[in-house]
């Protein structure tokens, strides 16, 4: 669920100097991406991922430890990023909700 409040809330964890360390610190831990390396290819880290949303807080606190805790933390490549992303999409209520309408849409120009 979007709400301005998360957003901002968002915005202040990846504004902070802690993120950025830990941030870096992950990336040094984990110079390639963690999905191409399991697949055997060597591709540099480009992006941090959160295995776990930090939007699936309901506070604040609960945001900054999802965000800080290191086993929450993935070493990606865009490419697997954004794959990634778009998967998570495609499983959240919208997507579900979006597909649904696409089959209501489909049966009713059917029956027409
Ligand atoms: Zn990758
Ligand atoms: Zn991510």
């Amino acid at each position: 669920m979007k709400n301005p409040k998360q957003t901002k809330d968002k915005q202040r964890i990846y504004n902070s100097r802690e993120w950025r360390l830990l941030r870096d610190q992950k990336r040094r831990a984990n110079p390639l991406c963690e999905l191409c390396l399991a697949n055997g290819k060597v591709v540099p880290t480009q992006a941090i991922h959160h295995k776990i949303p930090i939007e699936t807080a309901q506070s604040f606190d609960e945001m900054m430890r999802l965000a800080f805790r290191w086993d929450n933390l993935q070493s990606l490549c865009y490419k697997c990023h954004s794959e990634i992303h778009q998967a998570m999409k495609s499983h959240t209520k919208e997507g579900h909700q979006k597909a649904a309408d696409a089959a209501l849409q489909r049966w009713i120009s059917r029956h027409k």
